[in-house]
């Protein structure tokens, strides 16, 4: 065959995607089907040329302990073949397709990496990696989608906290980290960067990057701010004043944000920003975690371009 599947679904559709653990199972049941449902979606190459003679491949079973899909492109014409993988997010790994697309779903459902792990059978230093994997794609959307709040008539509350971490087995002290957190009021836009210091030098380019100008900004430390310079703003103005105690919504919402986030990352994973990319990923998605984060790895691996011609 020179396809795996009849029609691919547009790209959008994955963000509707509504599916449960149950019938995703059912429809991924073997490896042809998986495979099938990979291409159908758009997550793996649906046909691919052969780039030494432009030839196109045709879809082979194959056995051997190499294939771990049981099934390659294969080239008629110079014997050459290709992994089904090939150029896709699942290309490189010793895991079944079936595996990896278990893990994206626990992942979706926020299973942490122990409860994964058990259900999938995968170790958890390998499971510990697809998160991550799964994680740079939540920090390329959000570096390619840049978020910004503020303006004129518009209040931006500032605050810095520093998330602690816990003292490992042999109870060395770790540093922790500080986080600049950015929330719009009425809106409650909000955003969360690590930041190396508190000082004004080091927040104010930070926030020049997130809020426009005009932006009235709440802080506990105005004073601090507004005794800079003017051209330290990096031509943008602000007006800092001082946050008020009555400001409770703001203060809500904020606590929530480090509460939610705390709880998501648990405080073992030493891969802060890693983590905090998911949270603010999460945030700006809203819901169906799964069919979004399958949409922006078709966005990223975009199998469609192997395919220089069409058959
Ligand atoms: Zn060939």
């Amino acid at each position: 065959m020179r396809y795996i599947s009849e029609n691919v679904v547009p790209a959008l559709e994955l963000c509707i995607l509504n599916i449960s653990m149950k019938d995703l199972a059912l429809q991924t049941c073997d490896n042809i089907t998986t495979i099938r449902w990979l291409a159908q979606h758009g997550l793996i190459a649906n046909k691919l040329v052969c780039k030494k003679c432009r030839h196109p491949m045709l879809l082979q079973a194959r056995k051997g302990k190499k294939v771990v899909d049981g099934y390659i492109w294969a080239c008629s014409k110079c014997n050459g073949n290709k992994s089904i993988r090939f150029g896709s997010f699942f290309d490189r790994s010793h895991l079944s397709l079936i595996q990896i697309l278990e893990i994206i779903y626990l992942w979706s459902l926020e299973r942490t990496q122990v409860e994964a792990s058990k259900q999938t059978g995968v170790s958890i230093r390998c499971l510990r990696d697809w998160y991550n994997f799964i994680r740079d794609i939540c920090a390329r959307y959000l570096t390619d989608n840049p978020l910004e709040m503020g303006g004129s008539d518009r209040t931006v509350e500032i605050n810095e906290t520093k998330f602690m971490e816990r003292t490992n087995r042999r109870g060395e002290y770790k540093p922790g980290q500080w986080v600049l957190g950015m929330i719009e009021r009425k809106t409650n836009v909000a955003m969360m960067v690590p930041v190396d210091n508190t000082d004004a030098a080091t927040i104010l380019p930070v926030i020049a990057q997130y809020v426009r100008a005009g932006t009235r900004i709440m802080t506990d430390r105005w004073t601090d701010y507004s005794a800079l310079p003017r051209q330290e703003l990096t031509n943008r103005e602000y007006t800092f004043v001082a946050s008020e105690d009555s400001a409770n919504s703001v203060k809500d919402s904020w606590d929530l944000w480090k509460a939610k986030f705390t709880a998501m990352r648990g405080n073992k994973d030493l891969n802060f920003n890693s983590h905090l990319q998911e949270f603010l990923w999460r945030r700006r998605i809203k819901d169906n975690f799964f069919g979004n984060i399958l949409y922006w790895i078709r966005h990223y691996y975009d199998v469609f371009n192997l395919v220089k011609f069409d058959f």
